[in-house]
């Protein structure tokens, strides 16, 4: 599998090898225990510590993170539950941490909590390499890029280069992108990061994370982490979102060129400013993007004149609905300063492009942009 394309290494990742009778992809096991007499090893004795069904699972996310190479994945209730066992886990008292201060909203939380417990936490922009200044002794770098919902990129082989000649470990959230979009381990990351509640399982029903490692003695951590903690996911959860990683190639790919169609009709409107996709020439971030990244992502951020008429285009949009998250095949969009938890201005949209026609979609957008802008 190891030469083939994205599309078909998705089709069959993780999957068992064929065996008469039995299902091609073997349904969720609902299990809390499991038959277990004399000592008590592997592979599957407690439901907290595995589960068939996560196995599979980890193995294809492991195929698409990194084809041909031996990895550890370990999948996590949700994004966050992955986050904080990557920073949880692996942060001392004493420790210096980097995050980018443009990241997912609930990383000042996170931040809280580590400083909480004696950690010294420093933050920088994504764009610019920023976070490059910040390095000096530290134990961890987290990276977010395409950041969300900023959609600024960092140039991930240049950051983990200097981090590395520091002794420092980097972690890359690689949530936006997807594995079919961007590999942090082949760029040299540690620690690949991701909330499979958005593309990677992409349609909107499914809270999931993981943490992929090449580095076994980091994945263990991880693991044990995930123990302790408890923070597993549900067996039905976790073969829904393998499920959808058959279709992953046929999303992004639909999705990647919807979110450019819808890009350049933005760029074409008078009354849209701020425009950001990582896939527009002429976009701040295109020219690290499209050196690191192999996919442009689904998000198109721009900014509309006041929150009034933000709000006004957003109940204009037939073919999106207003909702928060993103990566799903049914487009939404919000006003993400209705959050408070993000820098941007009060008219900022972040628009999650979906799997729909991409001429009905460009159109309703069209339609909605005018009837909320010039009415007034
Ligand atoms: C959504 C998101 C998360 C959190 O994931 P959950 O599955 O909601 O816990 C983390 N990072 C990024 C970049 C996200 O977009």
């Amino acid at each position: 599998m190891d030469t083939m394309s994205d599309g078909t290494r998705a089709v069959r990742a993780g999957l068992p090898d064929p065996e008469q009778y039995e299902p091609t992809l073997p349904g969720p096991v609902l299990a809390a225990h499991f038959h277990l007499s004399g000592a008590p090893t592997g592979p599957y004795t407690y439901g907290r510590d595995t589960n068939p069904t996560w196995t599979h699972l980890e193995r294809a996310i492991g195929e698409l993170e990194a084809p041909g190479n031996p990895v550890e994945t370990v999948v996590f209730a949700s994004g966050m539950a992955a986050i904080s066992a990557v920073l949880l886990s692996r942060a001392r008292t004493g420790d210096v941490v980097v995050l980018p201060d443009d990241g997912y909203q609930l990383l000042p939380l996170v931040r809280e909590q580590l400083e909480a417990y004696g950690v010294e936490v420093r933050t920088a922009p994504t764009g610019g390499d920023a976070q490059l200044a910040a390095l000096r002794g530290a134990a961890l770098l987290w990276i977010e890029t395409p950041s969300n919902p900023g959609l600024d990129v960092c140039d991930v082989r240049r950051l983990v280069e200097a981090a590395h000649a520091a002794g420092t470990l980097v972690a890359v959230d690689n949530t936006l992108a997807t594995p079919l979009g961007q590999r942090p381990l082949e760029l040299g990351a540690d620690f690949s990061v991701a909330s499979d509640t958005k593309g990677m399982t992409g349609h909107g029903d499914v809270l999931l994370g993981h943490v992929t490692c090449r580095d076994p003695g980091l994945a263990a951590g991880v693991r044990r982490w995930r123990k302790v903690v408890g923070a597993i996911p549900g067996p039905m959860e976790a073969w829904l979102a393998h499920r959808s990683l058959a279709t992953l190639e046929l999303r992004i790919d639909r999705q990647c060129a919807n979110a450019l169609e819808l890009a350049h009709a933005l760029a074409g409107r008078r009354e849209v400013t701020g425009l950001r996709y990582p896939g527009l020439p002429g976009d701040p971030s295109y020219p690290v993007a499209v050196r690191q990244m192999r996919r442009f992502g689904s998000v198109v951020s721009f900014v509309l004149p006041d929150w009034e008429r933000a709000e006004r285009f957003l109940a204009e949009l037939r073919l999106a609905d207003d909702a928060t998250s993103f990566g799903g095949v049914r487009s939404t969009a919000e006003r993400r300063a209705r959050w408070g938890g993000d820098a941007v201005p009060e008219g900022f949209i972040r628009f999650s492009v979906g799997a729909e026609n991409a001429e009905d979609l460009v159109a309703d957008v069209e339609r909605a942009l005018d009837a909320a802008l010039s009415t007034d």
